[in-house]
């Protein structure tokens, strides 16, 4: 299935619960993190539900580098000269919504390593 109704990250695809999109290309949505971790804080998922970074490179090593330059593109219309990019990919790492996602932050210092 392309889509899963269960799926919060697909209803906001759907339009069914509202985001602050800043980016809709045919296969990627960016939108706004509901709670921000940095001053510039986006979620690029890809428009099909697949529940994680991995399963996502192995349906489509394409659409995973879409996500990349989708976040590329967003980072340079947020005015961000460096960015930082994550795939929390389970649940012992801190994913929460089973929906692929890539993080993109910046506009403040990030340590290394990230906790
Ligand atoms: P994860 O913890 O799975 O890597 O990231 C999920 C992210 O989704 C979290 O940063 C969380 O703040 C964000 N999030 C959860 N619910 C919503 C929502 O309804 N709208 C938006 N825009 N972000 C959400
Ligand atoms: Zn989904």
């Amino acid at each position: 299935m392309d889509l899963d109704p269960q799926c919060l990250f697909c209803k906001i695809i759907e339009g069914d619960i509202p985001a602050d999109i800043v980016l809709r290309t045919a296969n990627v949505l960016a939108f706004r993190d509901i709670t921000p971790q940095a001053p510039t804080h986006i979620l690029l998922i890809p428009t099909v539900h697949v529940e994680n970074a991995a399963e996502l490179a192995k349906l489509s090593p394409t659409l995973i580098g879409e996500l990349m330059i989708a976040a590329q593109e967003v980072a340079k219309s947020e005015g961000l000269d460096g960015y930082r990019t994550v795939f929390n990919t389970g649940a012992s790492v801190g994913q929460s919504v089973f929906h692929a996602h890539l993080h993109l932050l910046g506009g403040r210092s990030f340590a290394w390593p990230p906790g």
